[in-house]
């Protein structure tokens, strides 16, 4: 792995006075395993395994994506997007899932759910306030290699001609880059006026070509740099189970907020404790990893407005997450 000649993150982003800095978990909602594409060199979903064990036309079902959405509206989490493989959905469902989420949620929601059309767009706009471009990496070379599927173009097509919405793309460190990469990174958020970047650690699949994710240093080099150049701009940083210890890093360096970590699956575990002392001192978590609020969960349901035997399966389902959740409080 190449390194960018400074490595070390200078400072410690204190708190400072009354503006705390404001500190988030992202969680994303997927719609589906399985991607139609299923290419790109890196990605778990290439692999033989994946394609085994996650059938074509399995969905989620709309009962669990309500109960992600409800445990985001109730332990902070903001949705980072709401996201799937390629073509599983019909678009209309798509259209149907967003409304559901964002009215359940409170609030219009991000997509990254490929490089929609125009008119795609007008039909998700009631329900969504941004869109996300999967572009991975914007060197061209690179990209062509890692997602020879899955090109640029239409990516910044939609990202430069789309009104009305808040921008982002979601970058891979480790697929290959070289530090001086970076500038080409920051002429796209320049060109396309990126609102928001989601930055990933590669994590190494078994059954790609790749063994080894990047070092902290160098993963968090990019998020520093980054910052450095647009200091307005949203940076989330994804970390995994076992990467959890970089998360304060990576805050440090210059991100608002964190995703990828399997909040419910881990909920109040040593590895969840772990990030919420890291990011104490950094700033205003306004999430929570570690402690279920107490909440009339039966009255939520009951006031959604979906059909009742829908709301019969939420209940369902929430409690089985909830119990798996509590049972993680007993970790203690
Ligand atoms: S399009 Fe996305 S989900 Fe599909 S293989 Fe590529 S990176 Fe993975």
């Amino acid at each position: 792995m190449r390194q960018f000649r400074k490595l070390k993150i200078a400072g410690s982003n204190p708190v400072r006075g009354f503006m705390a800095k404001q500190i988030w978990y992202g969680r994303c909602i997927f719609l589906s395993w399985y991607c139609d594409l299923g290419t790109c060199k890196f990605c778990f979903r290439s692999t033989i395994k994946h394609k085994i064990k996650h059938a074509k036309h399995a969905k989620r079902s709309l009962a669990s994506l309500i109960v992600e959405t409800l445990l985001c509206k109730n332990l902070g989490w903001r949705i980072e997007f709401l996201t799937g493989g390629y073509g599983i959905f019909p678009f209309k469902d798509i259209v149907k899932i967003a409304k559901i989420i964002s009215q359940i949620y409170g609030e219009k929601i991000w997509i990254n759910l490929g490089a929609l059309k125009p008119e795609e767009l007008e039909q998700l706009r009631p329900y969504v306030k941004g869109i996300v471009a999967s572009i991975e990496t914007v060197n061209q070379d690179l990209h062509n290699q890692v997602c020879p599927d899955k090109p640029i173009e239409p990516y910044s097509q939609m990202l430069k001609t789309a009104q009305g919405f808040q921008k982002s793309i979601t970058i891979v460190i480790g697929l290959g880059e070289k530090p001086e990469h970076i500038e080409e990174l920051h002429q796209f958020i320049k060109e396309h006026n990126l609102d928001r970047i989601t930055f990933y650690a590669l994590k190494p699949v078994k059954g790609t070509p790749y063994t080894k994710g990047p070092e902290t240093n160098y993963y968090a080099e990019w998020i520093k740099k980054t910052r450095e150049k647009f200091p307005k701009l949203q940076i989330i940083a994804g970390t995994t189970a076992l990467r959890y210890q970089e998360v304060g890093t990576l805050i440090k360096a210059g991100a608002n907020a964190f995703t990828k970590f399997p909040a419910t699956k881990l909920f109040n575990s040593p590895q969840a404790k772990s990030i919420e002392k890291q990011i104490k001192p950094l700033g205003n978590f306004t999430s929570t990893l570690t402690k279920l609020p107490k909440i009339n969960w039966q009255k939520q349901i009951n006031d959604l407005n979906i059909e009742k035997d829908l709301k019969e399966q939420v209940k369902i389902t929430l409690n089985n997450y909830l119990k798996k959740m509590k049972l993680a409080e007993q970790w203690r």
